[in-house]
């Protein structure tokens, strides 16, 4: 007979991470749940063994063979040198999509947001997250926030398609492209645009840090958002903890081809070994995944038996309460809590409903746009220069310029303080020296303007150059300009 159990990869990872997990699987076994486990080692042992990714080629292997991974809360130890294991699986397995469910359990979780009941939808892929980070001049480092047409348009269209499948009733994109004209510009054109092929389901933008605050104030306000990487990774935290306790929230990362599930909390190394933490964010983890692979009823069955003993008042310490919860358990105790109500749904709580829904995705793949007009208008040539008066600097650079490649202008930190600037702006000793010409402008203008830099003595660090594409200008003014 052909085997339906599913094969997980699990790591049970470090701190508590291995009785959350135990509790979990004892629960998904219980509850009927049709799957394997094969386990690696992943996290702390390995990274201390010399490894500084946290993961041997082996378990990779398994991963990859597996499709679908389990993942306990690891730690990564201090000092340089260890890469992030999360952020290193989720690039490498092109892990897009950062799912978090926050919902309240009031009145049974304390929480000031009783209604609230939001999904944050994370890119998880790009953004600063890059991780391509750079000093340039004894002053100043740099960061780069890559955003891109197909990291886009994947999140937002799973956002999207999470909302229809969820019955949910609309999206919100939060980015701030007031500021960032290109890189959350780019977020939000391609949230108009995916929104309109969904015209049963509301959308909006909000400007991040008003957001952030009504959602923080007002959360039963949003449904679903989505959001850059690096605000997702801020706001679903705050998410999570408004609606009662970190501890209690799982997310899901999911790929074309992998998936990765895993609790929102780290691994507590201070609560380790003491059987006392809530395996609720794992187990939450863990019904992500269940419905991700197909197995609706069995995830239902056991949201529902979460959901039930939670409102009997049996607590893990982090969620107790004295004269509110019933009884204080420990990790064990509590999983077994869950499994005697296996059959049981909540009275107050809402129900969860997941059976007969279908979870698995077809998301349109990503089809590349012909190449727009590309021109080139002229180039910024970056300096080291620790000169404390942008008219003298500008006063030299302008011998650099020939012909009609003239400098047009010099901005540090991005304010402009060339020509006519403020004698209050502050300056670093990282300058932006923007050269344009009124005809056509070569990548050899670039090398031949960056030949007379340095014949003349300035440190070149870095060159951007100064594109139109399809006759629009692509590239941010000077403030101030
Ligand atoms: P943490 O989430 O481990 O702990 C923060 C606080 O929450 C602690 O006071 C802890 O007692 C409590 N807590 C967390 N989970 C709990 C649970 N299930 N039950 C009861 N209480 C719980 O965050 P931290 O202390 O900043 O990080 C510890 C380690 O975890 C670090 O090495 C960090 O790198 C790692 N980490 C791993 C992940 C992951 O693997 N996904 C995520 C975050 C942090």
């Amino acid at each position: 007979m052909k085997n339906l159990k599913t094969t997980i990869t699990i790591a049970k990872g470090d701190g508590i991470g291995p009785e959350i997990m135990d509790a979990t699987l004892k629960i998904l076994y219980a509850a009927g749940a049709q799957i394997e486990t094969e386990e690696i080692e992943v996290g702390e042992k390995v990274y201390l063994s010399g490894n500084t990714s946290g993961i041997s080629k082996a378990s990779w292997d398994v991963i990859r063979k597996n499709k679908i991974f389990l993942k306990a809360p690891i730690t990564t130890p201090q000092g340089g040198g260890y890469k992030s294991l999360n952020v290193t699986t989720r690039k490498f397995l092109g892990l897009y999509a950062n799912v978090r469910p926050c919902v309240s359990l009031y009145p049974f979780v304390e929480t000031k947001h009783p209604k609230m009941d939001i999904v944050i939808v994370r890119e998880n892929e790009e953004d600063l997250y890059a991780g391509i980070e750079h000093q340039q001049t004894d002053e100043v480092v740099q960061c780069l926030k890559l955003i891109s047409r197909p990291g886009c348009e994947k999140i937002i269209r799973y956002a999207f398609e999470y909302a229809k499948q969820q019955n949910r009733k609309k999206v919100t994109c939060f980015t701030k492209d007031n500021i960032m004209k290109q890189t959350d510009g780019l977020f939000h054109q391609v949230f108009d645009e995916i929104a309109k092929e969904y015209p049963d389901i509301e959308n909006e933008h909000w400007i991040i840090d008003i957001g952030a605050a009504k959602m923080a104030d007002t959360p039963e306000a949003f449904d679903v958002i989505v959001m850059p990487n690096l605000y997702g990774d801020v706001l679903s935290d705050v998410a999570a903890q408004i609606a009662g306790s970190v501890g209690l929230a799982g997310s899901a990362n999911i790929g074309e081809e992998c998936a990765m599930f895993e609790a929102i909390h780290g691994s507590a190394p201070r609560r380790a070994g003491q059987n006392v933490a809530n395996p609720s964010g794992l187990l939450q983890g863990a019904i992500l995944m269940l419905n991700h692979i197909g197995q609706t009823e069995i995830a239902e069955k056991i949201n529902n038996a979460w959901l039930k003993t939670i409102e009997d008042g049996i607590h893990t310490y982090d969620i107790y309460k004295e004269g509110k919860s019933k009884q204080k358990v420990s990790t064990s105790e509590f999983a077994d809590a869950v499994i005697e109500r296996l059959n049981q749904r909540p009275v107050q709580l809402k129900e969860a409903n997941f059976s007969g829904n279908n979870y698995t995705m077809q998301l349109k793949p990503y089809q590349r746009k012909s190449p727009a007009r590309k021109k080139l208008l002229g180039v910024d040539l970056f300096l080291h220069w620790s000169g404390l008066n942008p008219d003298e600097l500008g006063e030299q650079l302008q011998s650099v310029g020939y012909d009609d490649k003239q400098l047009s202008m010099i901005t540090n930190r991005g304010i402009k303080v060339w020509p006519e600037g403020f004698r209050e702006t502050f300056c670093t000793d990282h300058w932006r020296c923007r050269f344009k010409a009124n005809s056509d402008f070569t990548q050899e203008d670039i090398i031949k303007l960056m030949q007379k830099a340095r014949e003349k003595g300035f440190d070149v660090i870095k060159t951007e150059n100064l594109y139109e594409f399809d006759g629009k200008p692509a590239f941010s003014l000077g403030q101030g300009q």
